[in-house]
């Protein structure tokens, strides 16, 4: 069999002005390091069986019959400051397919070489944050949070050089697009109404096709990425790198850098090197993501008829991101705590336990597991003094006595909301350094593993233990 990719691609019939079109660079010597072949069957792809010819597809030496590569064009802004130019400095996208199920993907290669955007960039990647965007993208989709997609990674066999000399190696990702709110602001910035308009009209159709024009899309947005950051909250992961060119409009995680998943809750948590103010920690990123999606609004301006009437409604909508937000924590927490019904009480319930987490220095993910079994009391474990847990706990079994569902469903419903594991960072950092060495067993471990994360089992006990103080990762270092 040869490896076929159903193509039909649509932001390449977008203006020039939009992207340029750019071929990969051939790598030295490309080895697959993983296909994600349950992900192609999803897409519709053929793989071909054999190794090495995948390898070369997925190093962008050779391109799948129907591919349009292109590098596209974007701005935003990054720690608050305006960039006017950015873009795919180190990736190529090589085209779009639609699955059997009618769903429209791009398929881009990340490190893939130089293009016109790459700055001062050598437009490559090393294997640790391909190896990191692999394993934390699959565990979220696994999570069932709205992410892009990992479906292959490949060595480059050449040296990258970073901190020191690295392995260089190209990953395959797959996203419902990359249209990002810096795409948006790059035209905007340009006075360009003409590329604006068929930017909201190509987004439309592709992510919301209910949404009536500039209004409808920012509505639509805004309730995404509400949703989409109160799900991030809810397994303690940190994006790191929220800048409006790192913000899809699909509503859909993207740009898996520093990212990180945090063992003991604290709200200020930061794992980013170069986020020194702490502007994309834990707790911030519900007003980023309110911030960005200003960014998006100012730019879909030059979209409306009356510029002072829309400014109007549209900090209106920007403004109700708050509230959407709110009440999306507000059910994963719910969900969290197994809580069916509601109550007035129960965010403070909630905020209760996490301020006494905060303090007592517990896990997040082991707090929440623990308590969704048969002997909750257990969840006093994960504090450094379990003296903080208890008048918690004492109030939490209070208000469960007011729930009517069968303990067994609660316990059931909390499994499913809490899981049993996730990308440790000390475990992620661990096969990345292993996979330096050439071991690429602990990779596909994890990965095997967090494919079902919500289910104990013995085999896994390891992975889901907190780090000790000597494992724990304090840094993590951007992707490029
Ligand atoms: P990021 O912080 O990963 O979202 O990247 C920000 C910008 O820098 C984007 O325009 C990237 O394409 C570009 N960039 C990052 N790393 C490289 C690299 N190694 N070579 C060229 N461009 C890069
Ligand atoms: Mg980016």
């Amino acid at each position: 069999m040869t490896t076929h990719f159903p193509f039909d691609n649509s932001y390449a019939t977008l203006p020039e002005r939009f992207f340029t079109r750019q071929s990969p660079a051939a790598v030295a010597a490309p080895k697959l390091i993983a296909a994600n072949r349950p992900l192609a069957d999803r897409l519709g792809l053929t793989l071909a069986a054999d190794d090495e010819a995948l390898a070369r597809i997925f190093a962008g030496n050779e391109m799948p019959e129907g591919a349009a590569p292109l590098a596209q064009v974007y701005a935003g802004h990054q720690f608050g400051g305006w960039s006017p130019q950015l873009g795919d400095g180190r990736a190529v996208m090589i085209g779009e397919v639609v699955a059997p199920d009618g769903a429209r993907f791009d398929i881009q290669l990340k490190g893939a070489g130089r293009t016109p955007y790459s700055r001062m960039g050598d437009g490559r990647a090393w294997l640790g944050p391909v190896l990191r965007e692999y394993i934390v993208s699959e565990a979220m989709a696994a999570l069932g949070i709205p992410t892009t997609r990992a479906l292959a990674a490949v060595e480059t066999g050449e040296i990258v050089l970073r901190e020191g000399r690295m392995p260089g190696a190209v990953f395959t990702r797959v996203a419902s697009s990359h249209i990002r709110v810096g795409t948006f602001q790059f035209f905007a910035a340009r006075d360009d109404t003409e590329a604006l308009q068929a930017l909201l009209d190509h987004t439309i159709a592709r992510h919301y096709p209910e949404a009536d024009g500039p209004t409808g899309l920012l509505k639509s947005v805004v309730a995404a990425q509400a949703k989409l950051i109160a799900a991030w909250m809810g397994v303690g992961f940190i994006h790191g790198v929220m800048n409006t060119d790192n913000m899809t409009l699909s509503g859909e995680t993207i740009d898996y850098g520093p990212c990180a998943l945090m063992d003991a809750y604290h709200p200020e948590t930061v794992f980013s090197s170069i986020d020194q103010f702490g502007r994309y920690a834990y707790a911030n990123q519900p007003q980023i993501g309110a911030w960005n999606l200003a960014q998006l609004a100012t730019s879909l301006l030059p979209l409306m008829p009356d510029r002072d009437a829309a400014i109007e409604s549209f900090t209106e909508i920007v403004n109700g991101f708050a509230g959407r937000f709110d009440d999306a924590w507000h059910h994963v927490l719910r969900a969290k705590l197994g809580l069916a019904t509601e109550e007035e009480e129960d965010v403070s319930l909630a905020f209760d336990l996490l301020n006494r987490m905060a303090q007592g220095g517990a896990d997040f993910t082991r707090t929440f597991r623990a308590l969704s079994s048969a002997t909750p009391e257990d969840a006093a474990e994960a504090f450094e003094a379990p003296a903080a847990f208890t008048p918690w706990f004492e109030a939490y079994k209070t208000r469960l006595t007011r729930e009517t569902r069968p303990v067994a469903e609660r316990v059931t419903a909390m499994q499913a909301a809490n899981p049993a594991l996730i990308p440790r960072n000390h475990r992620v950092e661990e096969a990345i350094q292993a996979a330096v060495q050439g071991d690429y067993a602990p990779f596909h471990r994890l990965n095997d593993a967090l494919a079902d994360p919500f289910t104990d089992r013995p085999e896994i006990e390891d992975l889901q233990q907190p780090p000790t103080e000597t494992e724990r990762v304090r840094q993590t270092f951007c992707g490029t």
